[in-house]
């Protein structure tokens, strides 16, 4: 009989050993250990596979791709500066038409579609 460990946040469900497809800004990572738990379905994972999806996801250039920016003034309308990371991950361009519409009332999503 193996132990199994107990859930880290419900610590009411077991951890299932388990390889799982990862994605990151819905690019695939690829597959990865991972323990779930068969209670609250939260995923773990150890910290060498941690990194190993960090070397991957730098590989792919999705490193430091989520940032701050400060909202700026162009006449009667506010403006967004992009960064660089993104503007290159999502190909956008001067002229380039976007949509936008709020998720609630801290989210903004913009998108190319
Ligand atoms: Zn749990």
């Amino acid at each position: 009989m193996d132990m199994k460990n107990k859930c880290y946040i419900c610590e009411k469900g077991d951890l299932e050993k388990k390889k799982i497809d990862y994605n990151l800004y819905e690019v695939d990572l690829g597959k990865f250990d991972a323990e779930i738990c068969s209670k609250c379905g939260e995923t773990f994972f150890d910290e060498d596979v941690s990194k190993k999806m960090t070397e991957v996801a730098k590989k792919k250039g999705l490193w430091g791709l989520q940032a701050k920016t400060k909202i700026g003034q162009a006449g009667t309308t506010l403006d967004i500066r992009l960064p660089k990371k993104i503007i290159e991950f999502m190909s956008l361009e001067k002229g380039k038409e976007v949509e936008m519409y709020p998720e609630g009332k801290n989210k903004l999503v913009i998108t190319t579609e």
